[in-house]
């Protein structure tokens, strides 16, 4: 969060710029109507000497013959032409400085919002390296300072693998979020979803035996060229979302299916679900919903960044939905293997 000395500070930036801007505003619109009324003045100065001469030379004799003649017509549409040239002129330049300003103003915005991401990425990155640590730590002191029963030293040793496989989790997750940015090369191979699904499956009801998931598809196989690491940690991650933000009881359904293009994963979960204006967001990264200081969830706002650019990589789709009557559904579309009967050879 900004101190309030520079968030005054910023404040009088902005209204200083915006006053500037205003004043340029009006400025050019004063100098418009002064153009205007010089050139008009000008026009009607030249046609008065006009007319006098035309009248000395007895080349019009009234008024409405004077306003028909050739030369009273082409000064008119002189003028014409020039007040539409400043016209136009004033229309372009407001409209420049306006999508100027605007271009400024969502410049600044985002550069407040990666500042704020920024920091609360550090924020939460600190708190999830710390905890495992924390509880490893306390794992081996306690080893160190007593003697423990075998069935003890077997309880703990549980949980520090399990912490150390929770620092594993994140130090990968950093390693392929910077590789998708520049060297990601995914290892193409044939995969068939219900078996990939089956394994993930099985191994977040060991990891989360509190919940409940349910794996369904009406075809088998449903064959896709994936990189088998990349597709895993795509589906791991939804999973362990569907879980992290489904409250106590946390019931997943996670449905198969293909069509002649593509195949249909989706992930559906009984949670609070996402508000319409943070689904575009979640993506983003290291962008989580709420603040740091008062969520309750650890994470840090990889895990879908990673999900949307490895099926991007495969050139395919992502989307996020409303579960009915409540919940999240995450749906991600991948081009099928264009022989299925083939792709299930190689596999065998
Ligand atoms: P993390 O879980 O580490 O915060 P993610 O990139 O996986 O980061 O998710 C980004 C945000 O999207 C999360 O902080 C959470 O608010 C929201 N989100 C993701 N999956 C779900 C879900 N199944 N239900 C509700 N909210 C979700």
């Amino acid at each position: 969060m900004k101190d309030p000395e520079s968030k005054a500070i910023d404040t009088r930036l902005r209204l200083l710029s915006y006053g500037v801007i205003l004043y340029m505003l009006m400025a050019f619109t004063w100098w418009s109507i002064l153009l205007f009324i010089k050139n008009k003045d000008a026009f009607e100065a030249k046609r008065d000497v006009l007319k006098l001469s035309m009248i000395a030379q007895e080349i019009v004799r009234s008024e409405a013959e004077f306003l028909q003649n050739d030369r009273y017509q082409i000064l008119a549409t002189q003028y014409r032409r020039q007040e539409w040239m400043i016209f136009g002129e004033a229309f372009v330049f407001v409209i420049s400085l306006v999508i100027g300003v605007w271009l400024i103003n969502r410049g600044y915005n985002k550069e407040v919002m990666a500042a704020r991401q920024r920091r609360n990425f550090l924020l939460s990155i600190t708190h999830e390296l710390k905890s495992p640590l924390a509880s490893i730590r306390l794992v081996l002191e306690t080893f160190v300072k007593r003697e423990l029963a075998h069935e003890q030293i077997k309880q703990f040793s549980q949980k520090g693998l399990k912490e150390t496989e929770r620092l594993n989790g994140l130090v990968n997750d950093l390693l392929l979020s910077a590789k998708l940015e520049s060297a990601y090369q995914p290892q193409l191979e044939a995969i068939n979803l219900l078996d990939l699904f089956s394994e993930l499956v099985q191994r977040m009801r060991d990891n989360h035996p509190h919940a409940s998931f349910s794996l369904e598809t009406d075809q088998d196989p449903i064959i896709v060229n994936a990189d088998q690491m990349g597709l895993s940690s795509v589906g791991l991650n939804l999973l362990e979302n569907a879980v992290k933000y489904s409250g106590p009881h946390p019931e997943i359904k996670i449905s198969l299916s293909k069509n002649k293009e593509e195949a249909l994963i989706a992930i559906a979960d009984k949670g609070p679900g996402i508000e319409d204006k943070e689904k575009k967001r979640i993506f983003d990264k290291f962008y989580r919903v709420g603040n740091e200081e008062t969520r309750q969830t650890k994470g840090t706002g990889l895990g879908l960044f990673i999900a949307d650019q490895i099926v991007r990589v495969h050139r395919g789709a992502i989307a996020v939905s409303d579960n009915q009557p409540q919940g999240t559904v995450f749906s991600v579309r991948l081009p099928i293997a264009q022989n299925d009967e083939q792709a299930l050879h190689e596999i065998k």
